[in-house]
C-alpha cells in the first residue's frame, strides 16, 4: 500500500523557529543560526495506527500581522501547524491574526474544525518567557485546538508536534474518506 500523504502547513511570525522544528524533525538536527526562509517543503514517512503516512511540511517563509493569506496556504493542506515564540509578545500576537486569516480563507462549513496544533517554541529560553504556559494553553482552548511548547534546541517535543497534527488531522478524516478541507473560492 502506498502511503497516505498528510500536507501540513507550519506558519508564524519570523525567527520563531518554524524552520528548526521541520529541520530537527525531519533531520534531528539543530542549526543555531538564522536564515530567514524562502518557502520549502520536506517530507518525512512515518508509521502511525498501522498506517504509513507521507507527512509534507511546508516550511512557509514567515508571516506578520499585514501578510496577505494567500489561498496557496490552504489549498490541498489538510493541518495546520501555528508557531509562536515563549520570549516575544509579537509573536503571540501575530499568530492569533494567522488564525483569524487562516479560517476566514475556508470554507465556511470546515470552519467547525480546523486541524491546528499550537506551538510555544524555545522552551529552553525560560529567563525569558514573556508568555506564560496558561496563556498559550487558554488561545489553544479557545481555537479547540491542542498545545504543545516545545523546545527545536533541545528536542523537547517536537516528534509530539507532528504526531498530533497527523492524529488531529486523521480524527478530522475518521470515515470520511480522503476528502480535504479547502479554500472557499473568494
Ligand atoms: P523561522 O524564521 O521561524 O523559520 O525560524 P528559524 O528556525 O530560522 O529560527 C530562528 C532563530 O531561532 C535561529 O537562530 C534558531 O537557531 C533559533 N531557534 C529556533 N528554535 C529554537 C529553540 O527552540 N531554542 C532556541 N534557544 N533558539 C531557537
Amino acid at each position: 500500500m502506498p502511503p497516505k500523504t498528510r500536507k501540513i502547513a507550519v506558519m508564524g511570525f519570523r525567527a520563531v523557529g518554524k524552520s528548526s522544528l521541520v529541520i530537527r524533525f525531519v533531520e534531528d538536527q539543530f542549526v543555531d543560526s538564522y536564515h530567514p526562509s524562502i518557502e520549502n517543503t520536506f517530507e518525512k514517512r512515518v508509521k502511525y495506527s498501522g498506517q504509513d503516512f507521507l507527512i509534507q511540511l511546508v516550511d512557509t517563509a514567515g508571516q506578520d500581522e499585514y501578510s496577505l493569506f494567500s489561498e496557496a496556504h490552504c489549498v490541498d493542506v489538510h493541518g495546520y501547524v501555528l508557531v509562536y515564540s515563549i520570549n516575544s509578545q509579537k509573536s503571540f500576537e501575530v499568530i492569533k491574526v494567522i488564525h483569524d486569516k487562516i479560517l476566514d480563507t475556508m470554507g465556511v462549513s470546515s470552519r467547525s474544525r480546523v486541524p491546528l496544533v499550537l506551538v510555544g517554541n524555545k522552551t529552553d529560553l525560560h529567563m525569558q518567557r514573556v508568555i506564560s504556559t496558561e496563556e498559550g494553553k487558554r488561545l489553544a482552548d479557545s481555537w479547540n485546538a491542542i498545545f504543545v511548547e516545545s523546545s527545536a534546541k533541545q528536542n523537547e517535543r517536537v516528534k509530539d508536534i507532528f504526531l498530533m497534527i497527523l492524529m488531529e488531522v486523521e480524527k478530522q478524516y475518521e470515515g470520511g474518506g480522503e476528502t480535504k478541507q479547502d479554500c472557499s473560492i473568494l
